[in-house]
């Protein structure tokens, strides 16, 4: 591939979006200068190719296509199909998966998908029988009535959110802690990992209908083999959301026990986190699940999105190229190495250290919240943020960690060496921030002060740490 060929392509993009709105050229260009200049530790976030941001510039957004391959609401899907059957293909090929539905539009889509599947598979309904072999006119207003009945308060053991599980996994904010009963299993107070016997405890007390694996913020593998047989113990579907490290599997560094396709009837994910595609999500799952999740549009999902199913193909052949396995090993190497580093000058980290892309930093050592170290962090150009440690103190909003993940900087291609100098610059930010008292001479969780000077001095070693390693090599908008 020419740098040539993605510096015209993208020069030539912009010229014409200019023609109509300069003001989104515009925004456009200084969005990739701002990305190129930003040391990003953001644990959710990467970059993708030039090859998959294209796939999504084009006139496949113009096209409706409700339904599946070769079964869709509308006509001339053709070309739709053709993309829609690659992405779920690599996808099975890559993932070892009997099943991919490609269409959820994002993480959070994908989990509303799989959270139907499972209830039409698995509760006990005769109303929802009906609904699903009679055509919906033939229900009279009582079977209605007793599906909606039947349907609600089924019962989830999730992963808690401040040990890392994520919102949609039974949390009141989303729907999913509205919808079903909820339960949560966390991590030992002593060593912040996950007690597989407590969790063992809680489905037998609970007897949930989905056990929910996966995570936002936990620093470690999983044992996908041992929460499989937690879940047939007590008759639950066995979930797992690998929206974070997705790209760990796909690059064969989690394997084995620690591998969820192979252990778990359903798998969601994102696809653009360290699985490094386009912004979407995407279901797995075993066979007899397929149906259900294939009709996911428009049961919960809006008309698929052809263009990111395109984009979806492309990052997933991507990543069943034997480079991506070496990217996925890098990115552990260095979040392993900002560990080591940040441990070695001082920092309190959750669980002391990480097996995966996240480092969870406890700042309380430091005098702060996570709120307070973020902005530090922030004006520091290094550019993270603040999440619960596990019975946060200070909830949700303030917090008291820090989450740094390095998908995206392995991505630009900076090594272990760096995360050092990256450790040393963090830590340098935390020990000289202060937090900040109210009017009134109470603490701040919000308010802090960081000599300016050095702020700017630490955001110009940031950037002469990625200086080596730019961003988008091939593209010069010039
Ligand atoms: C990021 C994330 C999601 C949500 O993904 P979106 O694409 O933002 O909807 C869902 N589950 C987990 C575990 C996540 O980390």
């Amino acid at each position: 591939m020419s740098h040539n060929a993605e510096s015209t392509a993208f020069r030539s993009a912009l010229e014409v979006i200019r023609a109509v709105e300069p003001r989104v050229a515009d925004a456009i260009g200084v969005e990739l200068t701002d990305q190129r200049e930003s040391l990003k530790l953001i644990a959710s976030e990467n970059y993708a190719s030039p090859a998959t941001l294209l796939a999504m510039g084009n006139w496949f957004s113009d096209k409706y296509a409700e339904g599946t391959v070769g079964r869709r609401f509308y006509a001339g899907c053709q070309n739709v199909d053709t993309v829609e059957a690659l992405a779920a293909e690599h996808a099975r090929e890559l993932f070892g998966a009997a099943h991919a539905y490609v269409q959820p539009h994002s993480g959070i889509d994908a989990n509303l998908v799989a959270f139907w599947a499972v209830l039409a598979d698995r509760v006990e309904s005769p109303a929802l029988k009906k609904a699903q072999v009679r055509q919906v006119n033939d229900l009279t207003e009582a079977d209605w009535f007793a599906l909606r009945r039947e349907l609600g308060n089924q019962r989830m053991l999730g992963m808690s959110l401040d040990a890392g599980g994520h919102l949609t996994h039974g949390f009141r904010p989303n729907i999913s802690g509205k919808m079903f009963d909820q339960r949560s299993y966390g991590t030992d107070p002593a060593t912040g990992l996950i007690d597989y016997d407590r969790v063992a405890e809680a489905a037998r007390e609970f007897k949930p209908l989905i056990l929910v694996g996966g995570y936002s913020a936990y620093p470690r593998k999983v044992n996908f083999r041992i929460l499989r047989e937690i879940a047939d113990s007590v008759g639950a579907t066995f979930m797992v959301d690998m929206a974070h490290f997705a790209g760990l599997v796909a690059g064969k560094v989690f394997t084995g026990d620690f591998d969820p396709v192979p252990h778990a009837h359903i798998v969601t994910t994102t696809t653009h986190k360290s699985l490094r595609g386009p912004r979407g999500g995407m279901v797995l799952c075993q066979p007899e699940l397929a149906d259900q999740v294939d009709r996911g549009c428009p049961m919960v999902l809006g008309g698929p999105l052809p263009h990111v199913m395109a984009a979806k193909a492309v990052a997933l052949a991507e990543a069943r190229r034997p480079d991506f396995a070496d990217y996925a090993q890098r990115i552990v190497d260095n979040a392993q190495a900002l560990a080591d580093g940040l441990l070695r000058r001082g920092a309190t980290l959750v669980t002391g250290g990480t097996d995966n892309h996240l480092v969870l930093i406890d700042v309380s050592g430091y005098g702060l919240t996570g709120r307070q170290a973020e902005q530090a962090l922030l004006d520091s150009g290094i550019v993270t943020n603040r999440n619960s440690v596990p019975q946060d103190p200070n909830g949700a909003w303030y917090t008291s960690g820090i989450r740094i993940g390095t998908p995206a900087l392995t991505t630009r291609g900076l090594g272990t060496a760096e995360m050092d100098q990256t450790a040393e610059l963090i830590h340098t930010v935390l020990t000289q921030t202060t937090a900040g008292a109210n009017a009134d001479g109470t603490p701040s969780k919000a308010k802090y002060t960081l000599d300016a000077d050095l702020a700017d001095k630490i955001a110009r070693q940031a950037t002469d740490l990625l200086a080596p390693h730019p961003l988008y090599p091939g593209i010069d908008l010039a």
